[in-house]
């Protein structure tokens, strides 16, 4: 008999309701509000804290499922409720990815818990890359940072554009900041530090208002002049140093630092979209079996069952490319072909593609805000843009299988 199994186990199972109850009880009918009010949704934030799903125990219990599946899954349901809540609650992470991708066990069991702080006292991450002038090509970042060796401390310098989180003072945010430390070396040269929350010089640029996901805060993050303590360099000094001198001389090294937290996430970042997605077509499904036409209910026309098969069909496919991301990455099989920009890829484009099969299926009212289709729509397109656009997936996925370094 085989071992190969898609069936989840009980675990997962309790986990899955778990968040799918409270998608639906406390984010749903939230949702169209706050991305009316483009605000921070605070009180979801606090209650997700409050029964334990916004928490360091949590996120362990979902990195720690042998399978992989348990993020994916709890991914979904979040995002089946609201992307822009969903991302408001679980931004944090992406500043926790890139503590785990860089940093020392010692930074990890330090910082971690710093992210999420106590339902008493929420903490946020967030992780800051992007500039005006380096988004895909990362190579360009402009932040520098400079280490002074009489105090032992580093001092970073630069503006960060588009932050999930970015710049939030009103709890306390740890901030990490991927900065150009060897410019001559491109992104070989970069280094992830830590912003411990508080740090004087960084401040919050403009908050920018958005076509979707506007519950969750994207800001410029201002660096002028931050201080920070050596031990804030992600992975220390001498790993640094090492890294460098082979980067000197051409030898090979780990993927530089923002891309391997982007490797990491980027199944997760397509699990939300599968979220999005399976909500239009839910959603565009039930209304169909009501909505008459010529007498009849809609969905008895090909034209409209031929769409929610294939919205079914292309959500179920986009699924099982997450999954295989998943557990490839939980169970240390390296990613061979780009499966991790593969499932991105695929879940973003198809979550894009079904909320618009789903604002068709409902005609006049799927264009209108009265009902939730539309909000979808806008809220999928991002999955085509941030953590790799969907042009930059296809560039991985192809170098990958034809070993040609295509531009
Ligand atoms: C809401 C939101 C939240 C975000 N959150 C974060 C965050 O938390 N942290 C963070 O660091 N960043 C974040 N980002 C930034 C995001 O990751 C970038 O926007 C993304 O990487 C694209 O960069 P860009 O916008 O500069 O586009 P560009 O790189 O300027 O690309 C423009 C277009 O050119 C295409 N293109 C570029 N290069 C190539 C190429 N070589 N081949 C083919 N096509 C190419 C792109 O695919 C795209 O279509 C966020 C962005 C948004 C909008």
């Amino acid at each position: 008999m085989s071992d190969f199994s898609l069936d989840l186990n009980e675990d997962q199972l309790q986990m899955q309701k778990w968040v799918h109850d409270f998608a639906e009880n406390v984010i749903r009918p939230v949702a169209a509000e706050y991305d009316e009010k483009e605000e921070t949704p605070w009180p979801v934030i606090q209650e997700a804290a409050n029964i334990g799903l916004y928490s360091q125990e949590a996120m362990t219990s979902f990195f720690s499922d042998p399978t992989g599946l348990t993020f994916p899954l709890i991914s979904e349901e979040l995002t089946w409720g609201c992307a822009g809540i969903g991302l408001a609650i679980f931004g944090t992470t992406l500043g926790v990815s890139g503590i785990l991708g860089s940093g020392t066990p010692d930074q990890i069991a330090e910082w971690i818990p710093q992210c999420f702080g106590t339902p008493d006292d929420i903490h946020l991450a967030a992780f800051a890359v992007t500039e005006a002038d380096a988004g895909s090509d990362v190579s360009s970042l402009r932040t520098r940072a400079v280490y002074d060796e009489a105090k032992d401390e580093w001092v970073i310098n630069g503006t960060k554009t588009w932050i999930t989180n970015g710049g939030i003072d009103k709890v306390p945010t740890v901030h990490v900041v991927v900065a150009s430390v060897e410019p001559e070396l491109k992104a070989r040269g970069h280094a992830s530090f830590v912003i411990p929350p508080g740090t004087p010089g960084l401040k919050m640029g403009q908050k920018f208002q958005k076509m979707g996901i506007r519950a969750s805060h994207t800001a410029e993050v201002i660096l002028d002049d931050v201080r920070i303590p050596g031990s804030c360099l992600l992975g220390g000094k001498e790993k640094l140093d090492e890294r460098f001198a082979r980067a000197r001389e051409g030898k090979s090294n780990r993927v530089q630092a923002a891309m391997s937290t982007f490797e990491a996430s980027r199944p997760l970042v397509g699990a939300q979209a599968l979220g999005i997605a399976r909500a239009a077509y839910e959603y565009s499904l039930d209304y169909a079996k009501e909505r008459k036409a010529f007498g009849r209910p809609i969905i008895e026309n090909q034209a409209i069952a031929f769409k929610l098969a294939d919205m079914k069909m292309e959500i179920d496919a986009s699924r099982l490319l997450v999954w295989r991301a998943c557990w490839m990455a939980r169970n240390g099989k390296q990613f061979v072909s780009g499966e991790g920009s593969m499932s991105k890829l695929k879940a973003g484009e198809v979550a894009v593609w079904a909320t618009e099969q789903a604002i068709q299926i409902l005609g006049g009212y799927g264009y209108v805000r009265d009902y939730p289709v539309e909000k979808w729509h806008r809220d999928s397109k991002i999955y085509t843009i941030f953590e790799g656009t969907s042009e930059i997936q296809r560039l991985v996925i192809a170098r990958a299988i034809s070993g040609v370094h295509i531009k």
